[in-house]
């Protein structure tokens, strides 16, 4: 298997240990960092990650996979922080979030593709941000805008780097507008493997037509919402039936389980995420999500590979 690119430097997939697929450190407005630093308090953002990062230290977790890009405010210097202080190793991702899932920023937009697949074999293949610590994976989004020039022009810049790379993909999704389908299909008409994508936020639907045609093709899916059900839907019971009825359709080994939380995210006021989202965290899943899954049926070594082999086997793909 080949070398997992950490915070911590390379490491074997199976020495990963237990691993959440996607948890964020820090969520930020990019250009309101940037233009108004006194907004930003890197103490306090540390302390917040410390706490998440310990809650699930306690349930073993070793490794957490932060697939911030372009536009998601990702900050090396916060993850080797939050490191040094617990141990904690991440895998960490390069690529474009897309402002409003919809375009790209003025320089790439007036360059051809090649600028971008040059940007992001910088990071997997030189460093990140001059910390020489490299992106293992790459990211690609498309939401409810659909596949605008811009978005189509990330995921084949996003494509080309992992077919001379390496690199495996996550693609972030909405499922309800079922652009999981279309992120694949580009990604394979470039030459990807299926075995390489992972398709993010597959859970927020009840839509398991769609959930298993996207499994059909080859790729694995994160559910990887849980605590968010009153931003993007549709309850955490269904959440848990959707990966009940992938496991009983023969995807086990597809699955992988995750909050998409971010330990701070200024990209609403706090007040309205406490109030929206009470139960999100990097935790709930061992609070409460494994032990709905046993009640219907799910094995332990289902759920361990769901935080574990299958994290291991689509970052090795
Ligand atoms: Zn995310």
């Amino acid at each position: 298997m080949p070398l997992i690119q950490t915070t911590a430097g390379p490491v074997e997939a199976a020495e990963l240990g237990r691993t959440l697929v996607h948890e964020h450190l820090n969520t930020a407005a990019e250009g309101v960092r940037f233009q108004w630093p006194h907004l930003v308090d890197h103490d306090e953002e540390t302390a917040r990650a410390v706490a998440q990062v310990r809650s699930v230290q306690a349930h073993g977790v070793e490794t957490i996979c932060d697939p911030g890009v372009l536009d998601l405010g990702r900050d090396v210097q916060l993850h080797l922080r939050v490191q040094e202080q617990t141990g904690m190793r991440f895998v960490l991702a390069t690529g474009v979030y897309g402002q409003h899932y919809t375009f790209l920023p003025h320089y790439f937009q007036t360059r051809p593709p090649e600028a971008l697949v040059d940007c992001f074999r910088h990071d997997l293949e030189v460093g990140l941000q001059g910390s020489g610590v490299k992106a293992h994976f790459l990211k690609c989004a498309a939401d409810t805008p659909g596949f605008t020039e811009d978005v189509e022009k990330v995921h084949r810049a996003v494509a080309q780097a992992s077919l001379a790379t390496g690199a495996p993909i996550m693609a972030h999704s909405n499922p309800k507008e079922r652009t999981g389908l279309r992120s694949v299909e580009i990604l394979l008409e470039e030459g990807v493997a299926p075995g390489k994508v992972q398709v993010a936020h597959t859970g927020d639907t009840a839509d398991w037509d769609h959930v298993h045609e996207l499994l059909q093709t080859g790729v694995s899916v994160g559910i990887d919402r849980y605590g968010l059900d009153d931003f993007y839907g549709p309850g955490q019971a269904v959440r848990n039936d959707m990966v009940k009825r992938a496991i009983d359709a023969g995807f086990a080994d597809r699955l992988m389980l995750g909050q998409d939380h971010c330990a701070s995210i200024d990209w609403f006021p706090r007040e309205v995420v406490a109030q929206l989202a009470p139960k999100w965290s990097f935790h709930l899943v061992f609070d409460e999500v494994v032990p709905e899954l046993l009640e219907l049926g799910v094995t332990q070594d289902q759920v361990d590979a769901m935080l574990g082999a299958n994290v291991h086997a689509w970052l090795a793909a």
